[in-house]
């Protein structure tokens, strides 16, 4: 029975997802880690049941409303739950690209900044002390009133409007102008008001070319089209808009997406003359602090804000207070490997580890205890130098009072944990038991578990020879973010490593090699994007597979019988589809004060097709039944159908054979989007010859997933294809050819190449910081 006292949170009957009727109890005021292969079911027992069912709990007790929202929505599939605390979740979701935050905003390091600039910054003589409000271009008290807050201004330019100086009006030199039609009409706007239209554009006057292009005059004259095609067109009053107004215009007003993105491709954005892109109004530029005003501040690394902030000591009580309240918050997002990021920076180019470590950082000063943290794999993107902080950081929650549990894969945040809770053996349905639950040394005994494998077999990583590279591939020098005309070189047919600490440089050097450089045929990036923002694209869809099953559906008897082609099948389109949720298998639910969420479609339950194309099977399964199979479980299905089974084995070789078929993109990770995109790309022929580059593969993956997803790799490099990866674990690491250490530090300490060579030439490199942590994997 459960008594306030008890010390643990007990979870009985869980079956979310693949979880087998899951009892476990897990002491609260500890770190605990859940650990299993991919698929196995961690998320599942720590997001999907403990994290959700407080979440349930807290809605219910703030709002009694939200009890049908959670009813549509589904309490998580678990019997009982005591002892649970409130929960903060930190999962790992990147921000909307569109979004105004930035690291300042998401640290609340930028209201600190307003209030010590309101309250403690140098005012010229005679001014007025500015509310704090006033140093935010996110207010209309401190926005610049020329940009609105942006920092930039889009202008065109000549070379931007007409690349091709060398043809005629007739001819097309006015690249930005619209097609077909309106094009024309200009055309002949121009050659009724006399301008020549037949001369090479570099040839006119330039008093003409910055009329035709610049001008805010509106012109109207009679037009005499030209017998076109054999038909007359009668004469008509046409107006004319100057290349930059269309351009303009079309980027502000239109709403074809489209069209918005072409007229994009004739501006340029400069920054902001009225506010020199500080977005901020000369009221408040004209405040300064420590000499500096606090777009300068803003701008810098939060390292160097910390010494400019401690070498200002000579200031007042009121700063004094203010600025030690800065530095300790500073401090925190420092200690986690991040000080090389500035408060300006917008969270849509954060990384989806640097923006959960920023997250971590910031509830470290909330000072909430009493609380669960649920976080999801907080070491990702982290070098092994800095996940000593990181522990440190959540030795920290857990001191101030509070449950700590991680999802994690690096084994030396396993074991550096207090508890233990294991799931396996394997994924899907072959998973969802909790192997153990203790401490960590007692997993030892326990041999069902590929963790412990990891954990405690101490087998050497198995001998390679290094590859001689076929050519060398030169890169830069490269001039960008924190690089400074930095040269790599790259070896052709071989497996590369680039390391380093995070903000070292690393995802900037690999960003400069492109296609275009000599000795590189195809170039593909397999990055962690989504392979789809809507749940209407999924596994299936992304990988061509879909298709093949909508045939094997068309070629059904019943579908012959009654007519349905391959169209039938799909969610897409109406015809097969459920109409009430137009395929989606679920409607949106909207709640005030509540982020809208989603619920199963009351026709369809899910299924999202109509009640007509269900009956149409394959084998005894619909086509809404086939979408819901494991891949591990549609190898098996679709055994005698070659083409389908011959992807589906590319996604079982990366790892993936517990992901459904129908899986929306919605619900993937980063790490399992990526992996997708490289099976699509094992399953095409190749001839050799393609140089791929994959940013953190690993991440998201147990050591024993890590296994199987490098031996695909090399095995790419065996067919005289290269690699290249950006990587943390030192495993995979290890077993390259090359390795490229970035450093020595992250941002402005960093942007150097510190070392290249092969793993043991680097291992033994001097001031690497990666040197010993690969000397360690090498022994
Ligand atoms: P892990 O965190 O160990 O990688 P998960 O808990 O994410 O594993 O997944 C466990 C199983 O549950 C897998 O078979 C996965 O495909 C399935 N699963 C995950 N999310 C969902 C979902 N939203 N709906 C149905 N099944 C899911
Ligand atoms: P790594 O991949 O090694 O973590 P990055 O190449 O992402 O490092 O970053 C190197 C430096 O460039 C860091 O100082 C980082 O803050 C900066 N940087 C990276 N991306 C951007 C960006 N989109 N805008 C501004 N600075 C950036
Ligand atoms: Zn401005
Ligand atoms: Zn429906």
């Amino acid at each position: 029975m459960h008594s306030p006292h008890d010390p643990f949170v007990r979870v009985r009957g869980a079956r979310e997802h693949n979880l087998q009727g899951v009892d476990v109890d897990i002491p609260r005021d500890v770190l605990a880690v859940f650990t299993g292969v991919s698929g196995s079911g961690k998320s599942s027992l720590a997001f999907g049941t403990i994290y959700a069912e407080a979440q349930r709990r807290y809605f219910e007790s703030v709002a009694p409303y939200a009890r049908r929202l959670i009813h549509q929505v589904g309490a998580p599939k678990v019997g009982e739950i005591t002892g649970l605390p409130p929960a903060v979740s930190l999962q790992q979701r990147r921000s909307a690209p569109t979004s105004r935050s930035s690291v300042g905003t998401v640290t609340t390091l930028s209201n600190s900044l307003r209030m010590l600039f309101s309250r403690a910054g140098s005012y010229p003589e005679g001014a007025a002390r500015l509310d704090s409000d006033a140093f935010s271009s996110n207010t209309a008290a401190g926005a610049c009133p020329e940009c609105h807050g942006l920092g930039l201004v889009h202008r065109t330019t000549e070379d931007l409007l007409v690349p091709d100086p060398s043809l005629s009006i007739r001819d097309g030199a006015i690249a930005a102008w619209p097609g077909a039609w309106q094009g024309k009409n200009l055309r002949d706007v121009l050659d009724a008001l006399g301008y020549d239209v037949d001369r090479p554009w570099r040839e006119l006057p330039q008093e003409d070319r910055d009329w035709i292009l610049f001008t805010d005059e509106q012109p109207v004259v009679t037009v005499h089209p030209v017998r076109e095609a054999g038909r007359i067109h009668r004469p008509y009053q046409g107006t004319y808009m100057s290349a930059r107004r269309y351009v303009m215009k079309t980027f502000s007003d239109s709403k074809s997406q489209t069209l918005r993105t072409k007229a994009e491709r004739f501006l340029a954005s400069t920054p902001c003359p009225a506010c020199g892109g500080s977005r901020l109004r000369p009221e408040a530029m004209a405040v300064t602090f420590a000499g500096r005003t606090i777009a300068e501040l803003a701008a810098l690394p939060l390292s160097e804000l910390a010494d400019v902030l401690t070498g200002s000591a000579d200031s007042s009580e009121t700063a004094r207070v203010l600025t030690e309240d800065l530095l300790a918050r500073i401090a925190t997002v420092t200690e986690l490997g991040l000080g090389y990021l500035s408060p300006d920076r917008a969270t849509p180019t954060l990384s989806a580890g640097e923006l959960q470590r920023l997250r971590l950082a910031t509830q470290l000063r909330s000072g909430l205890f009493g609380v669960v943290y649920v976080l999801d794999e907080p070491s990702a993107g982290l070098h092994p130098a800095d996940t000593e902080a990181l522990l440190t950081v959540l030795d920290r929650l857990k001191a101030a009072g509070n449950s700590v549990f991680v999802v994690e894969h690096h084994l030396d945040v396993v074991r550096h944990a207090d508890w233990l809770v294991d799931v396996g053996p394997q994924a899907g349905e072959h998973g969802g038991r909790v192997l153990h639950s203790g401490p960590v040394a007692e997993l030892e005994g326990v041999q069902e578990s590929a963790t412990g494998r990891f954990l405690f077999d101490r087998a050497a990583a198995p001998v390679r020879e290094v590859r001689t590279p076929r050519s060398w591939l030169k890169v830069g020098p490269a001039t960008r973010h924190n690089l400074r005309g930095v040269t790599a070189e790259i070896p052709i047919g071989a497996f590369t490593s680039v390391t380093g600490v995070s903000g070292s440089g690393k995802s900037t050097l690999v960003g400069e090699i492109t296609e275009d450089l000599p000795g590189v045929g195809r170039l593909v990036c397999v990055d962690q994007k989504p392979i789809g923002r809507t749940p209407r694209s999924n596994l299936a869809t992304y990988t061509g597979l879909f298709h093949v099953v909508r045939k094997v559906f068309a070629a059904t008897e019943t579908a012959r019988e009654r007519g349905y082609g391959v169209g039938r099948f799909s969610f897409n389109v109406a015809g097969g589809r459920c109409e009430t949720c137009q395929g989606e298998g679920f409607v949106s639910v909207e709640l005030l004060f509540l982020p809208s969420t989603y619920a199963p479609c009351p026709d369809c339950a899910g299924a999202r097709y109509n009640p007509e194309t269900l009956e149409v099977t394959h084998q005894g399964r619909n086509i809404a039944e086939v979408l819901d199979l494991t891949v591990e479980a549609a190898a098996d299905f679709f055994a005698d159908t070659p083409p389908v089974v011959r992807s589906l084995r590319t996604l079982l070789d990366v790892g993936l054979g517990y992901l459904r078929l129908g899986q929306p993109a919605t619900e993937l990770s980063g790490g399992e989007a990526q992996r997708i995109k490289l099976a699509s790309e094992l399953q095409r022929v190749r001839r050799g010859h393609t140089l791929y580059l994959l940013d953190e593969p690993t991440t998201g993956l147990h050591p024993a997933d890590v296994e199987v997803l490098t031996h695909r790799l090399h095995e790419l490099v065996d067919g005289g294809n290269s690699v290249v990866v950006v990587e943390h674990d030192m495993a995979v690491v290890a077993g390259a050819d090359w390795v490229i250490d970035l450093g020595p530090g992250g941002g402005d300490r960093g942007g150097q190449v510190v070392a290249a060579g092969t793993p043991g030439e680097v291992a033994r490199a001097e001031d690497s910081r990666t040197a010993p942590y690969l000397a360690r994997a090498l022994a």
